[in-house]
C-alpha cells in the first residue's frame, strides 16, 4: 500500500461516519505503537510527525520507516506533517514524501494566514498532496488563556476555506494543547454552526484529556480527524518512571514502551471509532 492522502481519509471518516486519529511520533517506539495499533484494528491512521521534532531526528529517516511500514498495511495510514510553522518547513515536508501536510497560520493575522495557506494549496496540491490549515488559536492549556476570542467563527471559517482551497481546517471551540487542568468544555454549538458553513474536512487538535462522550459527540458533530499526543507523552513517562524500579534488558524496556504507547492509540482509535451510528 501506499501512504494515503488526508483527503482518502476524510472520505473514509465520512463513508464509515468515525473519526481518524493522528499519532505523533517520538521516536521509533512510538511510529512502529502506531503501526501496530492500526494492524490489531484494522482502522486506518495517520502518523504525525510535527514540524518542531524534526530537529530532533531525521524526517527522511522517519519519513522512510513510515513508508516501509505502510507498505504491509491493512489499513489506509497517512504520513501527516503537523504543524508545519513556516513555509519552508512545509516545502521541505513535501520534498521528503509526506502525503498530508499541515499549514498552521493561526498566529498571524486573518488575511496573512489566508495568503500563505492559499499559497502552499497551490504548490500541495500540484504535488497530489492535500493540505490541512488552521483558524482561530488551539493554543496551549496553562500557557495561552481560552476565551471565546480565540475561537473559529463559522463566517470566517467558511471565507478561509473558500480563498484557501485547505481540504481540512483545524478549529478551535475550546480545546487546547497539552495537559488541561480538568475537563474542557467544548462548543459543539459553534462546531455544529462551522460544520453548516465548510465542506471540508475539521480537525480537533489538543484532544488527550477530553471526555470520551466529548469526542463521540464531537464526531457525530462533523469531527473527521483527531489529534492526540498528550496522552502517549504521559502513559511512556509513566511507563519509563515505573520501569526504573526493576530494570531489566533495554530490550525488554523497549518493547513495553512500544506496547503501553500501542495501547493507548488502540484505545483513542477504537473510541474514534465508536461515534458511528448504526
Ligand atoms: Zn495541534
Amino acid at each position: 500500500m501506499n501512504p494515503a492522502s488526508l483527503t482518502e481519509l476524510i472520505a473514509y471518516s465520512r463513508k464509515n461516519r468515525i473519526g481518524v486519529g493522528m499519532f505523533n511520533i517520538v521516536n521509533l517506539e512510538f511510529a512502529q505503537a502506531i503501526f501496530d495499533a492500526s494492524q490489531e484494528t484494522g482502522l486506518p491512521v495517520m502518523f504525525g510527525i510535527p514540524e518542531r521534532f524534526t530537529q530532533f531526528y531525521s524526517e527522511v529517516c522517519m519519513t522512510q520507516v513510515c513508508k516501509k511500514m505502510i507498505e504491509s498495511a491493512k489499513a489506509p495510514i497517512a504520513i501527516h506533517l503537523d504543524h508545519g510553522k513556516s513555509f519552508k518547513g512545509v516545502m521541505s515536508a513535501l520534498r521528503t514524501g509526506y502525503s498530508s501536510v499541515m499549514f498552521d497560520g493561526s498566529s498571524l493575522d486573518y488575511e496573512e494566514n489566508v495568503k500563505q495557506s492559499a499559497e502552499i494549496v497551490k504548490i500541495a496540491h500540484a504535488m497530489g498532496v492535500s493540505v490541512e490549515g488552521e483558524l482561530g488559536y488551539v493554543g496551549r492549556a496553562g500557557t495561552d488563556e481560552l476565551t471565546p476570542d480565540s475561537f473559529t467563527k463559522p463566517d470566517q471559517a467558511e471565507d478561509f476555506v473558500r480563498r484557501t482551497g485547505v481540504d481540512a481546517l483545524a478549529i478551535a471551540i475550546g480545546n487546547q494543547h497539552g495537559q488541561y487542568k480538568g475537563i474542557p468544555k467544548l462548543d459543539f454549538d459553534r462546531l455544529k454552526a462551522i460544520r453548516e458553513k465548510v465542506d471540508c474536512g475539521l480537525v480537533l487538535h489538543g484532544g488527550s484529556g477530553i471526555a470520551p462522550q466529548d469526542f463521540v459527540e464531537a464526531i457525530r458533530c462533523g469531527i473527521n480527524k483527531v489529534n492526540i499526543y498528550t496522552a502517549m507523552d504521559t502513559v511512556a513517562k509513566n511507563f519509563t518512571r515505573a520501569s526504573f524500579a526493576d530494570f531489566g534488558a533495554y530490550l525488554d524496556y523497549t518493547r513495553g514502551l512500544t506496547a503501553v504507547v500501542r495501547d493507548v492509540v488502540k484505545e483513542h482509535m477504537e473510541l474514534f471509532a465508536s461515534a458511528k451510528i448504526n
